[in-house]
């Protein structure tokens, strides 16, 4: 037996175990996990600084973050609503009879999740796929990212302390290293793997979403791709608040060396002065910011690369670019524009350029704006910054980007991803692989469960969830009412 056949065999006697643990065991897990990784920061944070050049006081940021989403799974199931509980009970008078039809939401089994390489806490071994998977029921084998290897090996090891302390089964968490078109690979088309959580490029994505079609019984992906993030800026604000937005939106275009999924890599809006005077501003801020590392050398070249490739195409104009030279693995912080007809002739100048680069797109007219609008692809996000009086007038412009992203912002800047509720952090291809679900906060549980409906069942061969005393008290619709009571 190869190591990947050992990793799923043990992966589905794991998936036997721990999906019929109660959430308070589950829960009781998860809390394990953030208490061992709080005990390890002080070892795991300057280890991932090494490994990922990113500040100290970011990964710390980052750890706490990870601790806290598995700390928000955890109270999640422990209120236990989220099965989406329904239940029809018998009617034995109606002709056909009725039977008695219970409903909720199953994990799928053993889900493999890729470690993302610019979040090398909050997306990768103990990450939000991780997390919200541990929470749904379904065993985690993590493929983890060969850019901070001994930041995911500190993580996993606390991982293990959580399970001893928990007691649950040994292999509920695995962890692998290697190259993902040989590993990556195996362990997405392995038969016993029945989903895969992703975060990185639109290449690495689409590769898994491959394989898995490919397989005789396919699964799904969820993989979180490529996102230029358009913003788009209306008259009246340029006009009043331009030097405020330009000071803004180079902090975000920056944060980070543009190294997040929502960095703002799109700008647009109708020519006037205030836009003149807006992207001259922006050029000037961008003078003044300092060229810093990036995650690995691989990245640094593919944004270099990308960033020639953009700056090459006919029409580009350079607004602004740092005035520090860039040292050895650093990125060199660059805005350009380019005119709307231009930009809708040339595919390649909506391609992401993942680092601090932003393009302007100058739009003759607001019909010009919209049509910019309308050939985009799925997005993440998208951002609208306007007065009231600019918003009121662009009503139609807004119900555009309803239809192109998953976050619609008003009046801030698309990075900085609040983990809740109401997140949503997905969007319509190629933003993702589909965009129904979220990777960040408490829906993104659903990506790794389905529905069972039992039907005709005995009260005491039911789940805890569907029974009729409501042992878990979660709220349920019972006949088509939402109640907590018991039947
Ligand atoms: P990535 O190359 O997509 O890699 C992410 C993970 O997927 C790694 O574990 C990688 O394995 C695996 N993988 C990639 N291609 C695969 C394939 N064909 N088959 C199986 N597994 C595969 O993302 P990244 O390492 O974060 O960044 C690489 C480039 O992607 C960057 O230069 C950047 O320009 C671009 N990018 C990244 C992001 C992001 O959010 N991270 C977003 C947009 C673009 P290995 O360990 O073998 O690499």
């Amino acid at each position: 037996m190869n190591d990947i056949e050992q990793v799923m065999q043990n992966a589905r006697e794991a998936f036997d175990s721990y999906k019929n643990l109660s959430p308070a065991k589950r829960a009781g897990f998860l809390n394990e996990i953030a208490a061992a990784i709080e005990a390890a920061r002080e070892q795991l944070v300057p280890v991932a600084h090494q490994e990922s050049n990113l500040p100290l006081g970011r990964l710390n940021g980052e750890l706490t973050r990870t601790t806290n989403q598995l700390k928000m799974f955890a109270r999640l199931i422990e209120e236990g609503s989220w099965v989406e509980a329904a239940i029809d009970t018998a009617d034995e008078s109606r002709t056909p009879r009725k039977p008695d039809t219970r409903k909720m939401l199953m994990p799928v089994g053993p889900v493999v999740v890729f470690g993302a390489s610019n979040f090398p806490f909050a997306f990768s071994t103990a990450g939000g796929d991780t997390a919200s998977a541990l929470a749904a029921g379904a065993p985690v084998i993590i493929k983890g990212h060969s850019s901070h290897a001994e930041t995911s090996q500190i993580v996993f090891k606390a991982m293990q302390v959580a399970i001893q302390k928990a007691g649950v089964h040994p292999c509920t968490v695995q962890h692998v290293l290697g190259s993902g078109s040989t590993v990556g690979k195996a362990l997405v088309e392995h038969p016993f793997t029945t989903a895969v959580g992703f975060t990185g490029s639109f290449h690495g994505g689409r590769s898994l979403w491959e394989y898995a079609n490919q397989r005789e019984t396919p699964i799904p992906v969820f993989a979180e791709m490529s996102s230029i993030n358009p913003v788009v800026f209306l008259e009246d604000t340029l006009q009043k608040n331009a030097a405020a937005l330009a000071k803004q939106y180079a902090g975000s275009i920056t944060l980070g060396m543009g190294q997040f999924c929502t960095n703002p890599g799109l700008l647009i809006a109708v020519q006037s002065e205030g836009l003149d005077n807006f992207l001259s501003l922006l050029g000037a801020e961008f003078t003044r910011i300092d060229p810093d590392k990036m995650l690995n050398s691989n990245i640094h070249a593919s944004y270099h690369a990308a960033l020639d490739k953009a700056l090459a195409q006919k029409g580009i104009e350079k607004v602004g670019q740092a005035e520090k030279n860039a040292g050895e693995g650093e990125a060199f912080p660059t805005v350009a524009k380019v005119k709307a007809n231009i930009f809708l002739q040339n595919p390649h100048l909506s391609e992401e350029v993942f680092g601090p680069y932003s393009l302007a797109v100058c739009c003759d007219n607001k019909e010009e704006l919209k049509t910019v609008i309308r050939q985009l692809k799925g997005q993440l996000t998208t951002t609208i910054m306007g007065t009231d009086a600019d918003v009121e007038a662009n009503g139609d412009v807004i119900s555009l980007q309803v239809t192109l992203a998953g976050r619609i912002i008003l009046n801030d800047v698309p990075t900085g991803v609040e983990v809740c509720a109401s997140m949503v952090h997905g969007g319509p291809f190629p933003a993702t692989t589909d965009g129904r679900f979220t990777s960040v906060g408490t829906t993104a549980i659903k990506r790794w469960v389905r529905p069972v409906c039992f039907q005709g069942f005995k009260d005491n061969m039911l789940p805890d969830a569907l029974k009729n005393s409501n042992p878990l008290h979660i709220w349920r619709i019972v006949n088509n009412e939402w109640t907590q009571q018991s039947i």
